[in-house]
């Protein structure tokens, strides 16, 4: 096996866990090593560090799969998924649950969604690549799903020479694939929707909205399928509006609404967002709930600032639109924002709208996605419920 030596003063990171090992922090390597192959590291005193694979073209030299003196085989894969699965299962998880959530689960660069008896997966390196019969494999032997689809459509996958693909890993099936969610029926497009066709990721804060959408009239932007309002329509909102830029995602909400028999209380328009809010707010318009969940605004440390003016304007707006004593909900999954950020932001935004804020819950991503401290990357999610007044 290739043997991978880092240098003597690396950074705490990887001996605290993290997975990741760039090329600056390796000092030689014994051996040629090939794209995707398995290696074996080490610390510069020669102490053993773990095996993981190595990607000579990519930023990322090497992902540790493991610390131990175990081989990396297919039933390793067979181990970590099923080892995932009980971990969602003990956390009440049945029908749907992110299985892998990549780093977090050791198993970096692999996602892996199950929407009832279909799974989607994402081979997001060269390395985790190589394994996609070996996941197949153990996903077959664990589940035996009706079907399993890649959404490996992904531009991330090219950092890694990797071609951008999307596919049926098993026999053809329906990619209309439904679901129940917290009770409400959905349809998940794993075909076409957005990253694997659904934001599970969010499907334990879309119950925290229960209680404050009773009988009130609610506003959701950036609907997406309109999750969250539907959700508001189940707990029994007087009126629901959802807005989002894209007509198709639209016209898959008022499908879900129709589905769950609240086409008379959910609607959903294509509008865009950064206009209609400002302009809504100056003709006065009010709702007791308004909701949030933009895209992540940016992926790149140079443009914090701008997501973060992003987040104000929308967050300020929003609040422009509340009764008195209404609910905001608002979300952020840019990674790169911390919590600390995010709240401070949406403090400055109640402060420009002359609002008063009272905390009511400040949640993270559903527990099927778990964070691993010191490493940023699976920590991203922020959902705010908060109480907004006049001042
Ligand atoms: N709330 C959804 C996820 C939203 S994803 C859920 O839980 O499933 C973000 C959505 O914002 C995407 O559907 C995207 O089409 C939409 N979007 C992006 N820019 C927008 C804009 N300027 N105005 C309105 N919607 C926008």
């Amino acid at each position: 096996m290739t043997k991978v030596y880092l240098r003597k003063k690396i950074a705490p990171r990887i001996a605290n866990g993290h997975s990741w090992i760039y090329g600056n922090e390796v000092e030689r390597i014994d051996g040629e090593p090939v794209g995707g192959e398995i290696v074996e590291v080490f610390y510069g005193d020669g102490k053993r560090c773990g095996r993981g694979y190595i990607n000579p073209k990519s930023q990322i030299l090497v992902r540790l799969l493991t610390r131990k003196n175990e081989d990396i085989d297919d039933a390793f894969f067979h181990r970590r998924i099923s080892e995932a699965w009980a971990y969602r299962q003990k956390l009440g998880y049945t029908e749907n649950c992110r299985l892998v959530f990549g780093e977090a689960d050791q198993l970096p660069a692999l996602i892996i969604d199950k929407f009832n008896d279909y799974f989607v997966i994402q081979t997001l390196s060269l390395g985790m690549d190589c394994w996609k019969p070996a996941i197949v494999a153990a996903l077959e032997s664990l589940f035996h799903p009706r079907g399993i689809y890649e959404r490996n459509d992904v531009p991330v996958r090219e950092l890694e020479g990797l071609p951008q693909q999307k596919g049926f890993l098993t026999a053809p099936f329906d990619t209309q694939v439904p679901i129940v969610e917290n009770g409400v029926k959905f349809i998940v497009d794993v075909e076409n929707g957005q990253k694997t066709g659904y934001f599970l990721d969010q499907q334990d804060n879309r119950r925290a909205i229960r209680h404050i959408v009773k009988n009130a009239e609610v506003l959701g932007v950036f609907t997406y399928t309109g999750t969250f309002e539907i959700h508001a329509g189940y707990y029994g909102a007087k009126s629901v509006l959802g807005l989002d830029i894209s007509a198709s995602a639209v016209e898959h909400a008022n499908r879900h609404a129709a589905l769950n028999g609240l086409e008379n209380i959910c609607r959903f328009e294509a509008l865009n967002a950064f206009d209609v809010l400002k302009q809504w707010a100056k003709e006065g318009k009010k709702y007791d709930v308004v909701m949030l969940d933009p895209p992540a605004f940016t992926k790149s440390r140079e443009n914090i600032q701008k997501a973060l003016t992003g987040y104000k304007e929308i967050n300020l707006r929003g609040m422009q639109l509340i009764r008195n004593g209404g609910f905001l909900v608002s979300s952020s999954c840019t990674n790169l924002v911390s919590p600390d950020q995010f709240i401070q932001t949406i403090e400055q935004a109640a402060k420009d709208a002359r609002k008063k804020i009272r905390q009511v819950t400040f949640q993270q991503q559903s527990a099927d996605h778990p964070i691993i401290w010191g490493m940023e990357n699976t920590n991203y999610l922020k959902f705010l419920i908060a109480e907004v007044s006049d001042r």
